[in-house]
């Protein structure tokens, strides 16, 4: 499909020719997201409402051109990404918070609101909306909620889907939806909420999202702590939650990125250890001492060699260090990485990481796993030279096998990066074959001629050609 194809005139009928880009050199912007993968859109239109939207979505299907729905571009897995052509529909003219409710502790927003502009004026209420994708200064709330996004904070507070409470949705054939409730309780009909978080914009396109929020805590503490034994490292992560706190943040590094971190930013960090812990606790301030205290005593009875915990925001930010600097340090050392999130029961953290130094020494590869412990979410980073095909076909081979080994482990392949173009291959390996023709039957009933973001999750793009 090229522009040509494309009824321009009508799409610019629609959102007003300012908000049609053809020309070559703005189409390029909207052609790749944060993963490797390409593809050049024929057209972007930045639609203002959820009706424009809507009447977008009746015309492609009335002249069968595909839709793929983009926030901020910072997926890494090629979710966005157009790659059979056809038309970007980007969110950026609806960023609006609509509403922000202090009493009934919730909000309505627009799906283009960036996240981190979101959270800072939710903070000036006093009030704390969780989920914290490290891309939280750029990703926009609809690619969010398309992807369930989380981070650090997901080990206490959950991710992106735990905050949603309904949301408008256009649908596929262009028909308005609106789903979920205002309220905290809600169990009329099927979770059609549910069943979008996390749809990766192929199954409607969010236009307003209702945000529950929560009280902001009080204050934290951070604690770092080292263990000369992996395993240790892992029982105490399990033994810290079981005692009753549930840290905010519970993030490991391994000993490969300690010696990597090291040597980029000689921080004194303690290279021969296996693994090390970095931990904060929130809440109320009156406790915070005592949870800092039943944490770090935790860590010693499992084995670590030494607990620092920081008491002032400059020995908090020195502590955060190690862990800011690992993505400059792995640029320093290969050009290029395989980043898979993958994800384990929390007890299956140590023979997940002793796989992976088995997959480094068999396939010659640096590999290095850190990440968030507290909830299982490890970030496996394969490094590899872009310009060595050898080594890229080794790398892609050692991802290949450490998808198997989490699956055997009883893991997820994806805890935050989701599935896109770059993890479909693998997509019916964890979902079985039932689960996928269930999900496919779903799509195919919400979008028969598979219009909205075709070619990706169901693997292969003949899934588009299919039903054309
Ligand atoms: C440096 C960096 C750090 C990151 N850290 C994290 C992290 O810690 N945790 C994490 O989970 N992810 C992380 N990500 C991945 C990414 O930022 C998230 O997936 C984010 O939610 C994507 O938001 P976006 O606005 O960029 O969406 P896009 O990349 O534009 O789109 C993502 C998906 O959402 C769909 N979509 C976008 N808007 C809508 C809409 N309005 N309606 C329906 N579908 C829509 C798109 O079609 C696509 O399928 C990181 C990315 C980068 C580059």
């Amino acid at each position: 499909m090229n522009a040509t194809s494309l009824p321009i005139s009508e799409i610019a009928g629609i959102v007003g020719r300012d908000n049609v880009l053809t020309a070559p050199e703005e189409l390029c912007c909207y052609s790749y997201d944060a993963s490797r993968i390409k593809g050049f859109p024929d057209c972007v239109a930045v639609p203002g409402s959820a009706r424009e939207v809507s009447e977008l979505l009746k015309l492609a299907n009335r002249a069968r051109f595909p839709v793929f729905p983009r926030g901020a571009g910072s997926g890494m897995v090629g979710a966005s990404v157009p790659r059979l052509g056809g038309l970007v529909l980007t969110v950026g003219r609806m960023r609006r918070i609509l509403e922000l409710d202090p009493d009934n502790m919730l909000a309505v927003v627009e799906p283009g609101v960036v996240l981190g502009d979101f959270q800072k004026e939710v903070q000036r209420h006093g009030l704390f909306y969780p989920p914290d994708p490290a891309s939280l200064p750029f990703s926009t709330i609809g690619g969010n909620v398309a992807m369930c996004s989380g981070g650090p904070r997901a080990v206490k507070y959950g991710v992106t889907r735990d905050y949603v409470l309904g949301l408008e949705v256009v649908l596929p054939t262009g028909t308005i939806l609106k789903t979920g409730t205002r309220t905290v309780k809600g169990v009329v009909g099927y979770d059609l909420t549910r069943l979008m978080v996390g749809s990766e914009g192929t199954l409607g396109v969010f236009t307003r999202i209702i945000l529950r929020l929560i009280p902001a805590p009080e204050g934290s503490r951070t604690l770092m702590a080292v263990f000369p034994r992996l395993d240790d490292a892992a029982r105490a992560v399990c033994d810290i939650i079981r005692n009753r706190v549930i840290p905010s943040t519970l993030e490991l590094m391994d000993q490969a990125t300690l010696r990597v971190i090291e040597n980029y930013l000689p921080l004194g960090l303690p290279t021969e250890a296996e693994a090390v812990l970095l931990i904060e606790v929130d809440g109320r301030e009156r406790l915070l001492d005592e949870d800092a205290e039943r944490v770090s005593r935790i860590c010693a009875e499992s084995g670590a060699s030494g607990v620092e915990v920081a008491h002032t925001p400059e020995e908090k930010d020195r502590l955060w260090r190690a862990r800011r600097s690992i993505s400059p340090a792995l640029r320093q050392i290969r050009s290029g990485k395989i980043n898979e999130d993958v994800t384990v029961p929390r007890t299956r953290i140590p023979s997940l990481i002793r796989a992976v130094r088995g997959l480094s020494e068999r396939h010659r590869l640096t590999i290095v796993c850190f990440g968030h412990a507290g909830d299982g979410n490890i970030h496996t980073n394969i490094m590899l030279d872009m310009g060595d095909p050898d080594e890229r076909q080794r790398a892609e081979k050692a991802a290949e096998e450490l998808f198997r080994t989490v699956l055997d482990l009883g893991g997820t392949l994806s805890g935050e990066h989701g599935v896109g173009i770059a993890k479909s291959p693998f997509f019916q390996w964890e979902v079985g074959e039932e689960g996928f023709r269930t999900m496919w039957s779903i799509k195919q009933a919400l979008d028969p001629l598979n219009i909205l973001n075709p070619g990706k999750m169901f693997v292969p793009d003949r899934a588009f050609f299919r039903s054309r």
